[in-house]
Formats: C-alpha cells, sequence, structure tokens
C-alpha cells in the first residue's frame, strides 16, 4: 500500500511517499517559494538502483500548480515511483490546528474540511495552507483517502488542570483560550520509539519528551498520554526557541503596546521573528551559536545558557508532574545533534535521577536510537531520529485500516 505525506505551508510543501508494506521511503520532496518571482522543486526518488534528484527552477503561482508539479514528478517515468494516480491509497496532511474537536486522525469529509476551516483563527498562518493543500490533493487524487493527522491531537489528553489558563472562564468557555500543545506528531512518535526500544509497555510508560528544532516544545507522557506541553495556546510559549521568545510575563505585552507604542501586529513579529536565540545573540542557527560559544562570545554564551536553563526548569516541572520517569527522550535538529544543549540541560539533575555519561552523549549516532545515560542514572537518557512524516503515514494508514 502505498501513501502520500504531505504537509503544506504558506509558501511552501512538502511530501514524501512511503511504501507501507516495506515501511520505506520511496520519493520526497519540496517545492518552496510558492507564489513568489522564483520558485524551485526538489524532487527524490529514493528507490531503485539509481536514486536520483531533480531541481526545477520556475515561477510557482499557488499551491494547486506545486501539487500539480509534484503529483507530474512522482508519476513521473524517469523520477516517479508510481505510475497512476489510483495507485495512491491514501494521502496523509499535516493539520497544525484541530482544537479541541479533534483528539486523533480523522478521514477527511466536507464537513471535517468546514471544522479545520473554522479552526482557521487559532492558526491563521498554517490551517489556511493545509486546507489548501487539503483541496487540491482530493482534485488530483480522487480516489485516494484523505487523512488529517493534527499537530495538536496527542495533546487532548491534557487534564483541565493542565491545559486551562487562570483569566476568566468566559475565555475559555467562549473563545477556546486554553492550552493546546504541538509537535503532538513527533512527540507521541518518539515517545512510542523509546518505549519499545526499552522493552516498555507504551501503556505503561512514562517519558518526558523534548522535541528542539527550529520550534521547540517539550511534553510530559504518562501511560503514553500526554498529560502537559510547553507549547500553549500557540506555538509561541514555553522553550527558548530559534526567533520565539517561549514564557513571558504578559505584562511585557502590554508595556511594549501602551508605553513603547509597538502595534500588535509589531509585538507578533517581535516576539515570533525577532526574539529567542535570534533577539539575544543576533543568529537563530545553533551551529552558529555552538561557534561563538566556543569563541568567547558573551551574548551567545548567555543565550545558550538561558536555553538550557529553560529546558532545565521544564524537566524539573515534569518530573513533579509525572512522580516516576522512565525516560528523557531527546529529538530533532538540536535534540538529535547538539551534544553541548543535552550536556547543559542535564547538568545537575543527578538528584532528580538523570545522570549522562559524557563518553556515550558524545560519540551517540546520528539518525539512531542511542541510550546516552550513566550507569548509575534513574533515568535512562535517549537520543531518538523523529520522523514526523512517518508517524503521518503510520497515523493515516492505522486510519484507513479502521474504514
Ligand atoms: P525545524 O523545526 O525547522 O524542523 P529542525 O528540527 O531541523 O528544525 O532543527 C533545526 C535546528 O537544529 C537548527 O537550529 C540547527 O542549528 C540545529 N542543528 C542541526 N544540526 C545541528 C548540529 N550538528 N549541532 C547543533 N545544532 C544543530
Amino acid at each position: 500500500m502505498k501513501i502520500l505525506v504531505i504537509n503544506c505551508g504558506s509558501s511552501s510543501i512538502k511530501y514524501q511517499l512511503f511504501d507501507m508494506e516495506r515501511t520505506a521511503a520511496l520519493a520526497s520532496g519540496l517545492v518552496e517559494r510558492i507564489g513568489e518571482a522564483e520558485g524551485r522543486i526538489t524532487h527524490h526518488r529514493l528507490t531503485g538502483a539509481h536514486p536520483r534528484t531533480v531541481t526545477l527552477d520556475a515561477p510557482i503561482a499557488d499551491h494547486h500548480a506545486g501539487l500539480t508539479r509534484m503529483a507530474d514528478l512522482i508519476m513521473d517515468p524517469e523520477v516517479g515511483v508510481i505510475a497512476a494516480p489510483v495507485e495512491l491509497a491514501a494521502i496523509g496532511h499535516r493539520v497544525v490546528h484541530g482544537g479541541e474537536r479533534f483528539s486523533a486522525s480523522t478521514i477527511i469529509d466536507d464537513e471535517v474540511i468546514d471544522a479545520i476551516q473554522a479552526l482557521s483563527p487559532f492558526a491563521p498562518l498554517h490551517n489556511p495552507p493545509n486546507l489548501a493543500g487539503i483541496r487540491v490533493a482530493r482534485k488530483l487524487f480522487p480516489r485516494a483517502v484523505q487523512v488529517a493527522v493534527f499537530d495538536t491531537a496527542y495533546h487532548q489528553t491534557l487534564p483541565a488542570a493542565a491545559y486551562r489558563y487562570a483569566i476568566p472562564t468566559e475565555f475559555y468557555e467562549e473563545h477556546g483560550i486554553r492550552v493546546y500543545g504541538f509537535h503532538g506528531t513527533s512527540h507521541h512518535y518518539v515517545a512510542r520509539l523509546a518505549a519499545r526500544h526499552l522493552d516498555i509497555p507504551f501503556n505503561h510508560f512514562n517519558a518526558i519528551t523534548l522535541h528542539l528544532g527550529n520550534g521547540a516544545s517539550m511534553a510530559a507522557v504518562e501511560n503514553g498520554r500526554s498529560v502537559d506541553t510547553s507549547m500553549g495556546f500557540t506555538p509561541l510559549a514555553g522553550l527558548i526557541m530559534g526567533t520565539r521568545s517561549g514564557d513571558l510575563d504578559p505584562a511585557v505585552v502590554y508595556f511594549m503596546g501602551t508605553r513603547l507604542g509597538f502595534s500588535f501586529e509589531e509585538i507578533d513579529r517581535i516576539l515570533n521573528k525577532e526574539s529567542g536565540l535570534l533577539g539575544l545573540c543576533g543568529v537563530n542557527d545553533l551551529r552558529d551559536i555552538e561557534r561563538r560559544r566556543e569563541a568567547g562570545d558573551a551574548a551567545a554564551t548567555l543565550a545558550l545558557d538561558m536555553y538550557a536553563y529553560r529546558i532545565k526548569k521544564y524537566i524539573g516541572a515534569y518530573i513533579a508532574a509525572l512522580g516516576r520517569v522512565d525516560a528523557l527522550v531527546f529529538t530533532a535538529g538540536v535534540g538529535e545533534n547538539s551534544l553541548l544543549v543535552r550536556e547543559l540541560v542535564c547538568t545537575g539533575l543527578d538528584l532528580l535521577g538523570v545522570t549522562l555519561d559524557a563518553e556515550k552523549n558524545a560519540t551517540a549516532a546520528r539518525g539512531q536510537l542511542s541510550e546516552i545515560q550513566a550507569a548509575d542514572s534513574r533515568v535512562k537518557v535517549l537520543v531518538a531520529p523523529t520522523n514526523e512524516e512517518l508517524e503521518i503515514a503510520n497515523q493515516t494508514l492505522a486510519v484507513v485500516r479502521k474504514t
């Protein structure tokens, strides 16, 4: 059975086509700069005797044009991997916001489309392009089952004590203002990977998952279910990220507006795009920050210390929330690659049962699941490669099988 995974952003489309019998990616690609003067499509055929990459530079007017090109490439006699649309059993769509309505992946029908549309005010940059992808894919592949996989769904098991904000109840009841949490697909995927590796049944598995990429969030997982997470009503909350501030006294927003004269739009831009590591030291790529720190740059050193300190505080909080923790699971670009961040984060947590093995931390192989805790560490510390596309494909398959 072949499943295509589509992740439609406002100006880009990422796709991957899987053969689910072999759990193998057959093709992947990226459509970039949709709607701009210069567009680009990079397509990889990953299968066969000769894996191939093609790059096409041409303007891509809109999502319809981008997905049509993608469809041509995956069915191309030279670089394609299917011969006709009917070969695709299903398409899994990443949808960022599923609100309280969607606690699991679901088959897309007109009513689900309306619901995703109705949730757009909660994710104005994401849900509309996600929907555009869904609409075009239904036209291009009318025989494929279309499934929506939500970033928020895994966190729908949070208890009210964790998801409510202490503001007047009507803001929750009438306007839906609460913690939703994001990166759920990744948290769920690496938590299951870790449980399987440690041979603990998932419904008995307690863990703290750390998705540290450009965006970053943590989740407290109790008996396989998410019971708390660091992002909130939007992905701005929680950890310090590449360009997002993370947690902040909300009165700072008030002060920026009333005393400093910034508009809501400007404050939104400052906190989402100009803050975090970028705002602290001028760059947001962690590799650059590590190099600067190495060279003695004070701003980079402080940025990294703040970044790690915030994570550490959340670990303490989630150990308190969970009581028993089987594993800390590091994942995503920074979590999988930065031994320095893992070291800064775990140093001083011995009393909480977390002790790293410096050697294992330094030699954890990329792209593989590794244990990096010391022999006497009560809590296992894992580095686990996340794969959101594969998880979307898995979820899509599970939904298709249920029908
Ligand atoms: P996204 O959230 O865009 O999917 P990723 O999960 O790919 O992001 O993570 C991107 C981040 O990972 C970047 O900040 C990058 O600096 C960091 N990163 C990637 N490789 C390394 C590395 N070898 N060492 C430190 N950081 C790394």
